[in-house]
């Protein structure tokens, strides 16, 4: 089921992980971004679109996790993006033969024969430094950052004042630190708060990749949150985040944050650093 949550952006939310895909309508069909995960849900937000009378004309995937670049046939043909580094990523990715194969353990086992794998990743990247996605439809500017995955994008279309930021800015997750892919986990995800703090005024309606959608009045808020849970990463200081105490919304987010307390204190060794 289709949901406003401003003027021509509408979301679609999976049962899985509260993922949100969002809709923005354009001029002859709508971009679609982070298509959604299982494929009846992908199937029915097709069918509502189809009802609707708006083909989709463009897709976009937020940043190269399995979850953000999936498809479903019934959605079309039309061409789908990312960043060049996203894109760069995802083929890197599934360049072997057992890739969907790996990609399929990643999926928790109760709805991975409900996940659709065939149109996996199959996205194009914009070039560098690329402002805005190109599409007939208001103006979808591009903020890359390194936090959480590489080549990740936040979206902002300020004419409808809704910023979609992907795997950030969450009431449910907290902030996951890609620690595979970069020398500073922390500081990587640091400086795009700073960039979204600077986008904020603009805003209205704050779309995370998985969690409630939020109010200008939650902006600077869910920033403040991701901020002080990366502080306290950083400085070793004891985290006290709704989102990984007793009333996290999923029993498995407090084993998440003490990985990455785990794996911080591990690179910390194997670096001779400190703080
Ligand atoms: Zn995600």
């Amino acid at each position: 089921m289709l949901r406003q949550v401003a003027e021509g952006v509408l979301i679609h939310e999976s049962e899985f992980l509260q993922t949100n895909a969002v809709v923005v309508q354009g001029r002859a069909g709508v971009l679609l971004i982070d298509p959604g995960v299982r494929g009846d849900e992908m199937a029915c937000l097709a069918n509502d679109l189809s009802e609707l009378g708006q083909p989709v004309v463009a897709g976009f995937s937020t940043h190269p996790h399995w979850d953000h670049v999936l498809w479903h046939a019934s959605l079309g043909a039309a061409p789908r993006y990312g960043t060049a580094r996203c894109a760069a990523t995802v083929r890197d990715r599934l360049s072997d033969a057992r890739a969907k194969a790996r990609i399929a353990e990643l999926i928790p086992p109760d709805i991975v024969e409900q996940v659709p794998l065939d149109l996996l990743g199959l996205i194009t990247g914009l070039p560098a430094e690329t402002e805005q996605i190109p599409w007939d439809g208001p103006r979808v500017q591009i903020i890359e950052h390194q936090a959480h995955a590489p080549g990740h994008a936040a979206l902002l279309i300020e004419e409808r004042g809704v910023l979609v930021a992907g795997d950030t800015l969450s009431d449910v997750l907290i902030p996951l630190l890609d620690l595979n892919d970069t020398a500073d986990p922390i500081e990587d995800y640091l400086a795009p708060l700073r960039l979204l703090e600077g986008a904020a005024d603009d805003v209205d309606v704050v779309v995370p990749g998985h969690g409630s959608i939020g109010g200008a009045d939650q902006i600077h808020a869910r920033i403040d949150q991701d901020r002080a849970y990366l502080h306290a990463l950083r400085d070793a200081q004891v985290v006290s985040d709704p989102r990984v105490g007793p009333s996290a919304a999923y029993d498995w987010l407090p084993g998440v944050h003490e990985r990455q307390l785990q794996q911080l204190a591990r690179r910390r060794e194997r670096d001779g650093t400190h703080g």
